[in-house]
């Protein structure tokens, strides 16, 4: 398999290559030259299969650089009942008729980005060992991204980990998990503004490829192709736990900030997994809620970004939407160019409500949107725990009423859990009055010794640091 980037420059890398680069060259995202369609034989045979075993299948579609043997052992490795909590490694659970619940923040972290982020660390350090190679990586976090990557490469040998996220804008408990880390390759540096900001300084860094390449710069940010991938997976074990018989159709709605776990689901879908809708749960920052009602693409400036109670969803600018309005606008790399990049390179606005590509895109691309408020969030919070004795995190109950405003008889409704609510304790005390429950291993975080530097929101001072760090 071949990857192309979304902004039309001529080479095509495997991979591998693309593992260790994030963004392409041109600043356009990488996908798969195709889609691999999968037809009833083979989903009635990864049906049942156990969950690392279908995800050696899927992942040996889009990974011819690494031999099978090896692909599968580090899958085997990766999803693990002592990893992720059980067997199922994403168990379903029914919460009401034809509503459930995807269990995917079992891991080491609690959120879903561990289902990717514990893959890329094995595949990290599998690829750096086979190269003899180091690599920094940079990446920016609004709270689970970050936790979940380092969490996933701490002690790993020839990486290391250099972490922005906006200073005192994610929870005690999200901060406690990562400047708890004590090991030598983990650097947290918490950036003076908002998440935005830290993902500039990334995208800055990332485009000086002199820096990049003298420092071996490397991202695990959502836009990471590999962790994408690793994504897909669940939805392919989701579909197996709800649909009776795989030609039944089942829809799916996704708490979404980066757009990153959803185009997951648009790749499965691709693929010919039988997904009817893709629902895309946004919060009071509702740049993508307002594209799929409209057309219109209006990223907010940082200043218009507003701090919610699902602050993971805190995003104005989705990194990864680029890729699935590459598909929208017919893979035409020119195209999509015109729309994401103006004369100074600035990704801006556009308005697709007059293109027939987005007038058909429900019906081809299954998309439908909803957003929630805050009040929204903690009256679902308060009603799934009084009618089915369940906590669920800011996130995911966003994701639960976006739900329930698109059902359809018949089809089963998958919700993902996006977060355990103990991430996010201060908003479930408000809505209950107590604190939910918190795993053993995670007692007493906030009072360990902390390990983080404050930086300002300017992308040398973050290069400095790292030079700094580097030897
Ligand atoms: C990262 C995250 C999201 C958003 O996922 P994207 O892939 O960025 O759309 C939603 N909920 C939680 C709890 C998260 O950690």
């Amino acid at each position: 398999m071949n990857y192309l980037s979304t902004r039309g420059h001529p080479d095509r890398k495997r991979f591998c290559e693309i593992l260790l680069e994030g963004l392409a060259p041109d600043g356009g995202l990488y996908l798969p030259e195709h889609y691999p369609q999968i037809d009833t034989a083979t989903l009635a045979r990864w049906r049942e299969l156990p969950y690392a075993e279908l995800a050696f299948e899927i992942l040996s579609l889009y990974i011819d650089d690494i031999p099978p043997a090896d692909l599968k052992a580090i899958c085997a490795k990766t999803y693990t009942a002592e990893v992720f909590g059980s067997d199922e490694i994403v168990p379903l659970r029914e919460l009401e008729d034809g509503v459930y619940l995807e269990a995917l923040s079992n891991g080491p972290t609690l959120a879903f980005k561990d289902m990717a982020m514990q893959l890329l660390g094995n595949l990290f350090e599998y690829e750096l060992a086979r190269r003899g190679a180091e690599l920094n990586i940079l990446g920016a976090t609004s709270g689970d991204t970050g936790s979940a990557a380092e969490y996933a490469m701490r002690g790993k040998k020839g990486v290391r980990v250099f972490m922005t996220s906006p200073d005192g804008r994610m929870s005690p408990f999200q901060q406690a998990q990562m400047f708890s880390l004590q090991d030598q390759n983990i650097h947290n540096i918490a950036i003076s503004g908002v998440f935005d900001d830290c993902q500039d300084i990334v995208k800055a860094v990332s485009n000086d490829l002199g820096f990049k390449r003298k420092y071996r710069i490397g991202t695990v940010n959502s836009i990471n192709w590999a962790r994408l991938l690793a994504q897909v997976v669940y939805y392919f074990a989701g579909y197996f736990q709800a649909a009776a018989s795989n030609d039944k159709p089942v829809s799916f709605t996704v708490p979404s900030g980066n757009f990153g776990n959803v185009c997951a689901g648009h790749v499965a879908r691709m693929m010919g997994l039988p997904i009817q809708t893709l629902v895309v749960a946004t919060n009071e920052n509702d740049v993508l809620d307002e594209f799929f009602r409209t057309g219109i693409y209006r990223v907010r400036a940082a200043a218009d970004t507003h701090e919610t109670s699902s602050p993971s969803m805190d995003i104005s600018k989705a990194s990864n939407f680029e890729r699935f309005v590459f598909d929208l606008v017919g893979r035409d790399a020119g195209k999509l160019r015109s729309l994401f990049v103006d004369e100074l390179g600035r990704h801006g606005r556009f308005d697709l409500s007059a293109d027939p590509a987005f007038r058909q895109a429900a019906e081809r691309f299954g998309f439908k949107s909803s957003r929630s408020t805050h009040a929204d969030r903690l009256a679902t919070i308060r009603d799934t725990d009084r009618r089915f004795a369940t906590l669920v995190d800011p996130h995911t109950a966003d994701g639960l009423k976006a739900a329930r405003e698109h059902l359809a008889p018949g089809v089963p409704m998958v919700v993902l859990e996006t977060a355990l609510p103990i991430k996010f304790a201060a908003t479930l005390v408000e809505a209950l009055g107590h604190e939910p429950a918190r795993p053993a291993r995670f007692e007493g975080i906030e009072a360990l010794p902390k390990r983080v530097v404050k930086l300002p929101a300017d992308a040398e001072a973050v290069k400095a640091y790292i030079a700094q760090n580097c030897d």
